[in-house]
């Protein structure tokens, strides 16, 4: 069980809502330090950097290859391509964003009130390998969340939870409604699924890739893929979850963290309660930093590099518009600032772009399964929480709002008092999770003295309807790889760096010849010997 723990993965949990499991299972650790124990083994499975030569397992030059997208799938295929071929390939990263400070895709910062506010990704657990290692090699500050705020629990007409914001208070009122089972199993069942999520680290340590997203769960765990079949509700239910506890707090943080409601399916709601485990950090400056910083180091350190070979070019302003196999390889067409159009050729691409219903590259004789994204616009106010319409008891205190039921007329997902980008509480401005943009007459119902707002709106995440499939495949064709359909099993920051380093594993065996060995087409197979070295901090 210690191998396992210093594995072990807390999937990402987003927001405040999920730091309520989080108290209690602190209180919970504290009552039963077996269970604390058993979580206590955090340290990071992804491996110190050593020199090596990266060129040795190549049988051939290496490689040219294109990054389409700018987000964290993006930026970790480059870091771990690097990392693989050392000096031994070309990269450009092609995106459509507009500025090499404020590249990050979905991870972005809203300027409100005259400070800086995550408006996209806002989370990250302390397990979360990837995006920890990313944020040390970078040099950057996590800053942890604590419990600043009161927590209420809105049910669409009252006010069913609303605690104090002095600890123990909470700590126990939460216990009366819930009760402390609850609490003790969803600690278990969220340890256990970390423990197997863990798997993945020492799997790509030693080279393994998958071409599809089902091959990489099972590969962690047999029961993963089944967990994707049924809902988190009934997943729940038939772990004897009360109701009470589903319908609300569960219900609160799927609306939460995906914008939908508790009949998504049981593997991203598990990855959505797995905030239970606590530990929840964000990036001084805004999370994403690490992307800008990552992708702008690397070509930065490469500019410096005489040789054409390890080129790594960030092509801002590109919107890639086709991808089509020649002989050659893969063109890649895009219009850059000017509107010119701008084809270059490549041996192998990873397409980082979500296929939702904006997806607009034509990959030629390539079919890309679409599907449905989930709006989520995020609205900042500056202003006083409406505690009349909201039934809520303090009217000095700052409140995190969960809403487990539409909340009619309003139907909004949640409200949460905000702290800037560097933790510093700001000054009465909340964000609110909503499906639409809200109207001046919602805005004005939910709170009082309103001075300004501001919104962002996001395709967030994909729908996860009953009989959404996570069969997808991470290959389009040979040579094309696509890291986004991971988000079919669930949406987060190190998902995406998971399926990052899982294409730039995939291009790499590919390349070299090593595919029938480490890559597996069922995606299973069993670890071999690690061989793997991350790149070095003085070499970005
Ligand atoms: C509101 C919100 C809150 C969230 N909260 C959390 C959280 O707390 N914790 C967490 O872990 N996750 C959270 N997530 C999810 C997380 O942000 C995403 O899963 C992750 O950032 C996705 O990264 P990606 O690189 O896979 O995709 P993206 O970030 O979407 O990257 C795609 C890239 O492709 C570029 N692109 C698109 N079309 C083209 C084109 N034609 N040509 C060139 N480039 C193109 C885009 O500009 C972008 O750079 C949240 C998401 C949202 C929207």
């Amino acid at each position: 069980p210690s191998a396992h723990c210093t594995e072990m993965l807390c999937l990402s949990a987003r927001h405040w809502a999920l730091r309520l499991p989080h108290q209690l299972t602190l209180t919970s650790c504290l009552l039963l330090p077996s269970l604390a124990l058993l979580s206590s083994g955090t340290s990071a499975s992804v491996q110190a950097a050593q020199s090596e030569d990266k060129s040795r397992d190549l049988k051939r030059p290496g490689p040219r290859i294109a990054i389409i997208g700018s987000g964290v799938a993006a930026a970790s295929a480059a870091y771990f391509l690097r990392d693989k071929f050392g000096s031994n390939c070309r990269m450009d990263i092609v995106t459509d964003e507009s500025s090499a400070t404020l590249v990050g895709g979905r991870l972005g910062v809203a300027n409100f009130d005259g400070r800086k506010f995550e408006s996209g990704g806002s989370i990250i657990h302390d397990k979360n390998l990837y995006m920890r290692h990313f944020a040390d090699v970078l040099g950057l500050s996590r800053l942890y969340h604590g419990e600043e705020t009161r927590l209420a629990v809105f049910n669409g007409r009252d006010t069913v939870l609303d605690t104090s914001d002095w600890y123990l208070v909470k700590m126990v009122q939460l216990l009366h409604r819930y009760g402390l089972a609850a609490f003790v199993q969803l600690r278990k069942f969220v340890s256990g699924m970390m423990e197997d999520f863990g798997r993945v680290y020492a799997r790509q340590n030693a080279g393994q890739a998958y071409t599809n997203v089902l091959g990489l769960l099972s590969a962690m765990s047999d029961s993963f893929p089944a967990m994707a079949t049924e809902t988190i509700e009934k997943l729940l239910e038939s772990s004897g979850f009360s109701s009470e506890f589903i319908n609300e707090l569960v219900a609160g943080a799927m609306r939460n963290n995906y914008g939908q409601n508790v009949s998504i399916h049981g593997f991203v709601g598990a990855v959505s309660l797995a905030g239970a485990e606590g530990g929840l950090w964000s990036v001084r400056g805004g999370n994403r930093l690490i992307v800008a910083n990552l992708l702008s180091r690397l070509a930065q350190s490469q500019q410096a590099d005489e040789a054409e070979s390890g080129k790594v070019r960030l092509l801002l302003n590109s919107r890639v518009t086709q991808i089509a196999k020649d002989r050659e390889g893969w063109t890649v067409t895009s219009t850059d600032a000017s509107r010119s159009t701008v084809v270059e050729q490549y041996d192998q691409v990873i397409l980082t772009v979500p296929p939702s219903q904006h997806f607009n590259i034509e990959i030629k004789d390539v079919k890309v399964p679409r599907v449905d994204y989930q709006t989520t616009v995020a609205t900042f106010v500056k202003g006083r929480l409406n505690h009349d319409w909201l039934g809520l008891r303090s009217r000095q205190s700052e409140y995190s709002v969960l809403t487990g039921t539409p909340a009619s007329p309003l139907d909004f997902n949640s409200i949460g008092y905000q702290h800037d980008v560097d933790k510093n509480p700001s000054d009465n401005v909340y964000k609110v999770f909503s499906q639409r943009v809200l109207t001046a007459e919602q805005v004005n119902q939910l709170f009082t003295n309103v001075e300004s707002t501001h919104s962002v709106s996001w395709l967030a995440y994909p729908l996860y309807r009953r009989g959404l499939s996570i069969n997808a495949s991470f290959v389009l064709a040979d040579g094309l790889y696509h890291t986004s359909p991971i988000e079919l099993a669930a949406s987060a920051m190190e998902m995406s760096a998971i399926a990052g380093r899982n294409a730039a594993l995939l291009a790499f065996n590919d390349w070299t010849g090593k595919a029938a060995e480490l890559t597996d087409p069922s995606g299973g197979g069993q670890p071999k010997p690690a061989d793997q070295v991350l790149v070095q901090r003085d070499e970005l």
